[in-house]
């Protein structure tokens, strides 16, 4: 509003001049006139008097000084007392004075009394200025009044239209600011001169200006060199944002994305305007920008993870291929061994000469080694298809020791070692855990230790510590004086197929499979394996493991007990012939269960499918069913089930799977279909018969009580057989040996 004052200025001079001009010229011109015209009737009347005077005197010319009266006749002037007329004579001697005489102001006028060319005396007439004073007062009121009414006029008038005009562009320009502020967008126009002529907030935030007070008027130029130092652009950018000139611009609209040093991404479009100038908007898109570019990372990525997903998801297959195989040539090559060891094994109990003992025994084991490989490349599988699956069972550690002892003590003493095992502190009563693979580990690394060591001994400390809280921690310690390991093979030797050097495996043979699964075993079971050793001068191999206490062992180990002499007894105690059913498809199989159970009191009945069975069972009343899983026509597990389906006695009898599958989930398949118990092939004889044994006398009312020696696992157990025929090949391979039984509750 401010720089409206020199224009309220003129305009409230203005209206004073006209005012001072109307309060004074109209009532000085209203006096001027009248006084003129005043003056000339007065000089007139003057003038005309003196003339008759002057007849008068001609007249008559004597005395005429004293003829007052007379000449008053001749000049009487209208009575007013306001005029006042005087005649003197040539020395100025009054002749006459009439009327009265006119207060100041009053107006004179003196004419000359001339006869015959001689100025004989002169006649003055005076009229009081009074009655024009009023009057010129009254004007002047009157002006003064006209005079204000023409200031007031003169300087409203314009006042209020400017003041109205001003307030609606104030509030325009306010608005247009607002617009201006709050833009998303910055903006800066030029004007024809190029010099910054609007600009707004955004702008000066956007390249960091102090204010947009300091960027008006700047050049393009200057603009230029204040961006390129305070948003320290470079100076190509700096001129792109600000398309340089103009003038330079063909096109009446430009648009651009112009990416600064910052990372920021800014659009600019520029628009010319009319006479020259321009106006550019910028916008920051380094938001979405960078959105847009997250999201085509984030489908890149979900492409990589497509492409990672499926080759995972072709390892897994690739990996259940490798474990099928496994399962499916497990099985194949275990129905062979079955034969070869089950008829090596009952040859061996006949009569024979000292040559054919000697080669039934290398036969035999060979074939044991070949078994033992084939379980721990079976074993080995499992844990890297992650499905190898842990018991949880209580378990006493004491009787763990007393395996070893049991299974190792023969051997190390074969080979002329002491053999000792000690036992620091007290032991857990029990504990939970997978005792089979436990003592699948301390096998191997007691084995490991007497294979290597020729002279001296193999000791082995079982140390139990840190009870409390429910748990304890148990670990055996594995010393032997043998071959020791060398320091750079010590890193590798619980990899895969790995043996210390290449004579070993001529030496002693084995697959080195067996470290690589202990170690594998103990950290499934979130336990530890290490090593010690000295080249040359033995090695000590530590199992560690931390498990729960139990308060009762619920497994235990089976008596040493002949099962042949076990069998023997319950038949006894029966008082009649054992009838069994065998359903086998092949004939092999069938020959060498018939060999195992030869020269005891059994009548061995085959069946060649699960039909068959199903008949047979309609037939005669068996004491024990074995029976193969996978036969032709109706497999094992469909044959139980009809049994089961049966009714009566006859689906009560006790049914003993065969099988060469050795996983884990087949022996789920056999109990959910009802078996009783599984025994994996190859099949040991004293394991054919125990479970037989037990089986029997589980189901049994006619044997129950009477059993000789055999006790009852508890219910809901898994009892590992030993095989006198080769107790390692129990403890290597549980799962090839196990026997489980079905009876809960
Ligand atoms: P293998 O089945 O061949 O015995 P392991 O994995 O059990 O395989 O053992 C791997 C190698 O570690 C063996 O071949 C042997 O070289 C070395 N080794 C294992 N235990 C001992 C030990 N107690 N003394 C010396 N060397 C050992």
């Amino acid at each position: 509003m401010q720089s409206y004052a020199p224009l309220r200025r003129l305009v409230s001079g203005t209206a004073l001049f006209v005012a001072l001009a109307i309060g004074t010229v109209v009532p000085a011109g209203f006096v001027v006139q009248h006084v003129q015209t005043e003056y000339k009737v007065l000089r007139f009347k003057a003038r005309s008097n003196a003339g008759k005077v002057a007849r008068y005197i001609y007249m008559h010319p004597i005395l005429w000084q004293y003829q007052g009266d007379r000449i008053l006749d001749v000049v009487t002037l209208p009575p007013e007392d306001t005029v006042r007329q005087v005649i003197t004579d040539r020395n100025n001697l009054e002749v006459l004075d009439d009327g009265a005489l006119p207060a100041f102001p009053a107006l004179r006028v003196q004419a000359p009394i001339i006869v015959d060319n001689v100025e004989v005396g002169s006649l003055t007439v005076a009229t009081s200025l009074r009655p024009l004073a009023l009057q010129a007062g009254l004007v002047l009121v009157l002006s003064w009044a006209l005079a204000c009414a023409a200031f007031a006029t003169v300087r409203w008038l314009p006042f209020r239209v400017l003041d109205r005009t001003i307030g609606e562009l104030a509030r325009q320009r306010a608005w247009f600011e607002a617009a201006l502020e709050h833009m998303t967008q910055a903006l800066c126009m030029f004007d024809e001169n190029h010099r910054v002529a609007v600009v707004n907030g955004p702008f000066a935030a956007m390249f960091g200006a102090p204010d947009t007070a300091s960027l008006m008027g700047l050049s393009v130029t200057e603009l230029v060199e204040r961006l390129a130092k305070d948003v320290g652009m470079d100076r190509y950018t700096c001129a792109r944002v600000l398309l340089l000139d103009a003038t330079e611009v063909r096109d009446a609209a430009l648009s651009a994305v112009v990416a600064l040093a910052d990372g920021r991404r800014i659009v600019i479009s520029r628009t010319r305007m009319r006479a020259g100038s321009w106006v550019a908007t910028f916008e920051d898109i380094t938001d979405r920008w960078r959105a847009e570019e997250a999201e085509g990372d984030r489908t890149r990525a979900l492409a990589e993870s497509r492409v990672l997903r499926e080759r995972a998801r072709a390892a897994q297959e690739t990996s259940r291929a490798k474990s099928l195989f496994l399962a499916t040539m497990s099985h194949e090559i275990r129905t062979p061994m079955n034969a070869v060891l089950g008829l090596t094994a009952s040859l061996l109990d006949g009569p024979l000469n000292e040559e054919q003992r000697r080669v039934l025994t290398t036969i035999h084991d060979s074939g044991e080694s070949l078994l033992r490989i084939l379980n721990d490349i079976l074993d080995y599988s499992k844990l890297e298809a992650g499905r190898l699956e842990l018991e949880d069972l209580a378990f006493s550690p004491a009787v763990v020791s007393e395996t070893l002892q049991a299974v190792m003590g023969p051997r190390a003493a074969a080979k002329g070692l002491s053999f000792e095992i000690r036992t620091t502190g007290a032991l857990p009563v029990a504990l939970r855990g997978d005792p089979g693979r436990i003592r699948q580990i301390l096998l191997n690394l007691v084995s490991n230790a007497v294979k290597f060591t020729d002279r001296g001994s193999v000791t082995v400390d079982a140390i139990g510590s840190a009870f409390g809280a429910g748990r304890a921690v148990m670990e055996w310690r594995v010393t032997d004086t043998g071959i020791g390991i060398a320091a750079d093979t010590m890193d590798s030797l619980f990899g895969e197929f790995v043996q210390a050097d290449g004579s070993i495996n001529r030496r002693f043979g084995g697959s080195g499979l067996g470290l690589a699964i202990c170690r594998r075993l103990a950290e499934q079971m979130g336990g530890t394996i290490a090593v010690e050793s000295r080249f040359g001068h033995g090695s000590t191999f530590t199992f560690r493991v931390d498990l729960p206490v139990a308060a009762v062992a619920e497994t235990a180990v089976p008596p040493d007990v002949s099962a042949t002499a076990s069998m023997e007894t319950h038949i006894a105690h029966l008082g009649r012939r054992l009838r069994i059913l065998v359903a086998e498809d092949n004939q092999t199989n069938q020959f060498v269960i018939r060999q195992m159970l030869k020269g005891l009191d059994i009548q061995v009945d085959t069946a060649n499918d699960g039909m068959e069975a199903v008949n047979a069972i309609d037939r005669l009343d068996y004491d024990v069913v074995c029976m193969d899983v996978q036969m032709p026509e109706m497999d094992g597990l469909t044959a139980t089930r009809a049994i089961r389906a049966k009714g009566g006695r006859q689906a009560l009898v006790p049914i003993i799977a065969l099988t060469g599958n050795a996983f884990q989930e087949d022996v789920k398949a056999c109990l959910e279909a009802g078996m009783n118990a599984f025994i994996s092939k190859p099949v040991g004889k004293n394991l054919l018969l125990q479970t037989i044994v037990t089986e029997m006398s589980r189901q049994g009312d006619a044997v129950r009580g009477r059993r000789n020696g055999l006790p009852r696992t508890p219910d809901a157990t898994m009892a590992r057989a030993e095989s006198e025929d080769d107790p390692l090949r129990t403890d290597l391979s549980p799962v090839a040996l196990t026997v489980i039984s079905n009876h809960r509750g």
